[in-house]
């Protein structure tokens, strides 16, 4: 059973937007999200794939079992953030999302932002790193550097009006394929560790 049953939620406007798209037509499940939503990070991959769409659920396959992996190892669980995709629905064949799909499915996405209003966001691989980079702003996407460039770097922005810190990181798919990455992918998570902790310092001075 998903974590978010589609007449769960609310049929706001963005969520009937993204119900529009092909993709979303053609899935099993609508992946909203997993995790605390009261967290002060946010974690955001790409779309679901065949076993997220099965179980309604991100990360739930490949990807997600090393993610659980990273994360674990660098003492940080399901309690303390939230993940999510791009786009909510399963493209076919894993393809890479479309302009037209990023357009109809991320006004939901920043909705659940504003909702949640996280400290922290971790974009994970090019996809959701060039779409926060580009602050959401869809033709600036494609002029963006890519994630090899950028992981690790943090960079307090405004994001669709919102003050948020951004970390881009490898995505955990590519970690499998790659495992000359998971060195900088453990530093990259000590500057993960070292925000979120700041956040709850400043926290408890407040
Ligand atoms: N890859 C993603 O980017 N998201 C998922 O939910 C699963 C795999």
């Amino acid at each position: 059973m998903a974590e978010h049953d589609v007449q769960d939620e609310e049929d706001c406007e963005e969520l009937r937007l993204l119900k529009e798209t092909q993709i979303c037509k053609d899935c099993k499940n609508i992946v909203f999200g997993k995790g605390n939503e009261k967290a002060d990070i946010l974690f955001v991959g790409e779309a679901p794939g065949r076993n997220e769409d099965e179980q309604g659920l991100p990360f739930v396959g490949a990807a997600g079992k090393n993610l659980d992996k990273l994360l674990e190892k660098v003492g940080l669980s399901l309690e303390d953030i939230y993940v999510t995709n791009i786009l909510k629905c399963r493209p076919p064949m894993n393809r890479d999302p479309l302009p037209e799909e990023v357009k109809m499915h991320t006004p939901y996405l920043v909705k659940q932002i504003e909702d949640m209003k996280p400290k922290v966001v971790c974009s994970l691989g090019n996809h959701a790193t060039k779409f926060f980079l580009a602050r959401g702003e869809l033709d600036k996407i494609n002029g963006q550097p890519g994630i090899t460039s950028v992981h690790g770097k943090v960079r307090e922005m405004e994001f669709q009006g919102m003050k948020i810190k951004l970390i881009p990181l490898f995505h955990p798919a590519a970690i499998i394929y790659n495992q000359h990455l998971l060195g900088a992918w453990e530093q990259d998570m000590e500057i993960v560790k070292r925000e979120v902790n700041e956040v709850k310092e400043q926290k408890t001075l407040f």
